[in-house]
């Protein structure tokens, strides 16, 4: 009789303290949960940039096809979505805003040249009397026509990243717009 008493003790204790796990009722539990819904685990900024992800959330896709290298289009390529999924951040500022964005592929293109160089230079070396220069040449371009797709996507995030900063509290502050 006292060892059943004691094993449905047991189990409507057990049982309590689920509840209050769950509903977050008691310290330090009720801390760590209001913790996580006040300050969610923040994204960094790199993995967000890199991954093409909305500068204001950091979570939410910008562009609407993953792949930029499935289809030859300019259209498939730079479709993005107007408004950021997550947090409803508009992405295209004002009209025209993309424009800008020319300059910052222009200056990726000649950092990647410059990076290339430097290490073609330091693995492979330069020289008047053979055809190294040349093929650092052919090798920088191709890498650069290769890489165009991308570099044209990430211009753009990069271009936005500049306009509108993180908010931690994207979903209850009004979002980044033009006057
Ligand atoms: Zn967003």
């Amino acid at each position: 009789m006292a060892a059943k008493n004691l094993s449905k003790y047991l189990s409507e204790t057990l049982g309590m303290i689920k509840t209050s796990l769950s509903e977050c009722r008691f310290f330090p539990i009720n801390y760590i949960c209001k913790m996580q819904q006040e300050l969610p685990p923040t994204p960094g900024m790199l993995w967000s940039l890199f991954s093409l992800k909305c500068p204001r959330c950091r979570r939410g896709k910008m562009f609407v096809h993953p792949n930029p290298y499935k289809k030859f289009s300019l259209s498939y390529l730079l479709k993005m979505y107007d408004d950021c999924p997550v947090c409803k951040q508009r992405f295209e500022l004002e009209t025209g805003f993309w424009y800008g964005t020319g300059y910052v592929s222009y200056g990726l293109t000649v950092m990647l040249s410059i990076f290339t160089c430097i290490l073609w230079w330091l693995i492979i070396g330069f020289s008047l009397d053979d055809n190294r220069l040349l093929y650092w040449v052919i090798f920088n371009g191709a890498l650069a026509i290769i890489l165009q797709p991308w570099l044209m996507r990430f211009s753009r995030v990069l271009y936005l990243y500049f306009f509108v900063k993180y908010n931690p509290r994207y979903d209850k502050e009004p979002t980044v717009k033009f006057t």
